[in-house]
């Protein structure tokens, strides 16, 4: 056996984690040592070495692309097919168990995902039959108290409440109600996948005996985030017999407002006998001095484990601080940075734009745009959270279960097929008095004439419809069965019929979900796509996005970048209130929580780190002038170089934004001859492409990208631009 290729290129402490023989083994490092490497390289050496099985084991990260890493990479060591690994994510893995073991679990065989936004509707539905004022019982608190139990193992039934307590008491109500509509329609959110499967195995101890000869190793990477009922549903699976290894830092915890126990890593040892820990304090991925500053910044948190990290590579290039003017200042800045640095030769992949919160992104992504600059986001409004995907994933989720009442209200009438708020109502009563889902309710009220003629006659098309889909699909492959779809649903023309880029944008969109079709692979080749392809829809969004090859800049959340390294980080709007984050200035560990993320955050970075802060920003539909970020001040200012924009010309106004019908009519008169991709010629620049329009009247400008002269923007009332 040739174990060379499993334990080169690995230092010391790395191996002895690798080839542990302890029962279990935790290892516990700071950001970079090498902890995923160890937990790929420990799964080789079980299989190749230790000869166990590949099916017995079970590695769980953080996020499916991570889990998709580490497949590739196992495969690689091992050139063995990973296919009969469980390697996924937490949520991933309790949905397959919950997929195979529907009958058991109290499921139907196609139970649908809720994802938040189809849970806080449902939520408010909830409220709404139990005559509770949304403004007093506000839907996303509601929601985040059910997670919250649902995340500490609890059933609204387990939980007493003192009569005298109304706020508790109502929130149980609305919990156990929520928890009867889940069961009447077979829904089950993300909380509720773990909370099942955890019950699944309780409940059914032979199932679990099973599963517990069956997986001899579970491995779990980013371990400081795994949350009390992720904990408990690993150490019943691990039972007397597995072996556990389990990685993490809890300098890296950044998900305790969500659940997350960094005891569970303090107290890792006590739970599983026989734990050999094993620390690691090479850091391999970053500079000296970006190393530094994380050090700097974490050093202020008080209770760590401490640990020492150090680096083999000497100084680097100091980081990079950018103050600027307000966010458009700051996104400019940042485009430029990302410009100059493709320009070096470096691939746009290779850099990350990291930030606090989702709703920064719009306005980097309009900078980016205007460069021309190709770019992904994870996370935020993520491809499978935009609107017009959501409405043609309702449509395949219908087909498939016509018990989905999130999916049936998203679609029932749209397109508009005369389905009116009235008919509705009339429908949601039905079905609560019956305890009939919206779907049946709706043939009952049709067959009983319990409708106008008008509104029976919509409806029952609509009914026609999905029962139409659901036969005319059943044989076809997965893309075109979506296409299908969307096309007899109407859905792709009423989007090809809304007005300008957006309309486009979404047919867009909507034809790369029959690109992720023909990309996509079921975890069980032999059961039906469908289903499969609509949970991961559901289970992954961000990671199913269009274009994941693309060379592309990421754009995600600090939260999002956990795990990942990039040689180009750029950390954005670095500002009191929004980094560290207003809410978690309220307590101390919140605010330490806030310094993990900046550690997190910091420590993404192989080679340049660049900050960046603005000292006022329009956010939330407010003007905020905040003081810079605290991290800032802990940063050495040795480490630290301000620069300035190496922009000349000062950027282009925000776009003027016109109403949609002025817009229309407006730019008929203002853009004249130029379309998109018009050639153009200019006095000055010479030949050139447009790429861009917009504004209006005066304000209207053109973005052209000249041959010679790089890409500008030009007021057309001036430029004195000629169609060619
Ligand atoms: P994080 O805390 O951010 O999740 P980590 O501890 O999991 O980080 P890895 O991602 O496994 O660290 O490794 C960081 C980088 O260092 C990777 O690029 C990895 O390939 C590299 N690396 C790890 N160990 C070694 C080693 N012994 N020799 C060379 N490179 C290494
Ligand atoms: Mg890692």
């Amino acid at each position: 056996m040739d174990i060379t290729p499993i334990l080169a290129g690995l230092n010391d402490a790395q191996r002895a984690a690798v080839t542990s023989e302890s029962r279990h083994l935790l290892v516990l490092a700071g950001a970079g040592s090498g902890k995923t490497r160890v937990l790929v390289q420990r799964i080789a050496w079980l299989i190749d070495v230790q000869g166990l099985s590949p099916q017995g084991v079970l590695a769980v990260t953080f996020t499916n692309k991570a889990a998709r890493e580490m497949r590739t990479r196992i495969e690689h060591l091992l050139s063995i097919p990973t296919r009969s690994m469980w390697v996924g994510t937490f949520h991933g893995i309790a949905n397959r168990l919950l997929s195979q073991h529907w009958q058991e679990a109290g499921l139907p065989q196609h139970f649908q995902i809720l994802d938040s936004d189809d849970q806080r509707r449902l939520i408010k539905r909830t409220l709404a039959a139990l005559h509770l004022d949304e403004a007093q019982w506000p839907p996303r608190q509601m929601q985040w108290f059910i997670n919250q139990q649902k995340d500490a193992g609890q059933r609204a039934a387990d939980i007493e409440a003192d009569p005298a307590d109304h706020l508790l008491q109502t929130q149980l109500q609305v919990y156990a109600a929520y928890e009867a509509a889940c069961r009447q329609t077979g829904a089950v959110d993300f909380a509720e996948l773990l909370l099942r499967s955890y019950e699944l195995w309780r409940e059914n101890p032979k199932l679990l005996a099973a599963y517990q000869t069956r997986f001899h190793s579970i491995l779990v990477d980013e371990f400081q985030d795994t949350n009390a009922i992720q904990y408990a549903w690993l150490k019943v699976l691990a039972g007397e017999a597995a072996s556990v290894t389990a990685v993490g830092n809890d300098d890296q915890s950044i998900y305790g407002w969500r659940g997350a126990r960094v005891d569970n890593i303090l107290n890792f040892a006590n739970h599983f006998p026989d734990t050999a820990t094993v620390r690691l304090e090479q850091n391999y991925r970053s500079t000296a001095n970006i190393l530094k500053a994380a050090n700097a910044v974490i050093a202020h948190n008080p209770a760590r484990l401490g640990k020492k990290l150090w680096t083999e590579s000497t100084g680097g290039e100091p980081l990079s601080l950018y103050t600027a003017a307000d966010e458009q200042d700051e996104a400019h800045f940042i485009a430029d940075t990302l410009q100059e640095w493709a320009e070096r030769g470096h691939a746009h992949r290779d850099s990350a734009v990291l930030y606090r919160s989702n709703v920064q992104s719009r306005v980097l992504e309009e900078a980016l745009l205007r460069r021309n600059l190709p770019y992904r986001i994870y996370g935020g409004q993520r491809f499978y959270e935009r609107l017009e995907i959501r409405n043609a994933v309702a449509y395949l989720r219908l087909a498939v279960n016509r018990d989905d009442d999130a999916a049936f209200e998203r679609v029932v009438n749209l397109p508009t097929r005369g389905i009116g708020a009235r008919t509705l109502d009339q429908i949601r009563q039905r079905a609560r008095a019956e305890r009939l889902s919206l779907f049946a309710a709706s043939r009952q009220l049709i067959d009983q004439h319990g409708l106008p003629a008008r509104a029976a006659n919509a409806l029952f098309g609509f009914l026609r419809l999905i029962d139409e889909l659901a036969t005319s699909t059943a044989g076809l492959e997965l893309a075109a069965a979506v296409e299908h779809t969307l096309e007899t649903s109407g859905l792709l023309e009423f989007y090809a019929n809304e007005k300008g880029e957006r309309g486009q944008t979404r047919v867009d969109n909507l034809h790369e979900i029959i690109s992720a079709c023909k990309d996509f692979q079921p975890d069980d080749p032999a059961a039906a796509p469908l289903p499969q392809f609509l949970a991961a829809a559901a289970l992954d969004a961000g990671d199913t996005q269009a274009g994941e090859d693309q060379d592309a800049v990421q754009l995600m959340t600090l939260h999002s970048a956990k795990g990942l390294e990039f040689p180009l980080v750029i950390i954005a709007g670095l500002e009191e209130n929004l980094f560290p984050h207003a809410r978690a200035l309220e307590t101390p560990d919140g605010l330490a929580e806030e310094r993990r993320l900046a550690y997190v955050g910091i420590t993404r970075a192989i080679s340049k780190l660049v900050l960046a802060t603005a000292q006022c920003r329009r956010i939330h539909g407010g003007e905020h002038y905040n003081q810079p970020s605290r991290f800032l001040r802990d940063l050495p200012p040795e480490l630290v170089e301000a620069v300035h924009s190496t922009r000349l010309t000062p950027s282009p106004q925000p776009a003027f934004k016109p109403s949609p019908i002025t817009a229309q009519r407006d730019s008929a008169i203002a853009f004249g001859a130029f379309g998109l991709g018009q050639r153009v010629q200019h006095p000055k620049f010479g030949e050139g492409v447009v790429l861009n329009l917009e504004g209006a009247g005066h304000h209207a400008r053109a973005q052209v990208r000249f041959r010679t002269a790089g890409t500008k923007w030009l007021v057309l009332s001036h430029a004195r631009l000629q169609a060619v």
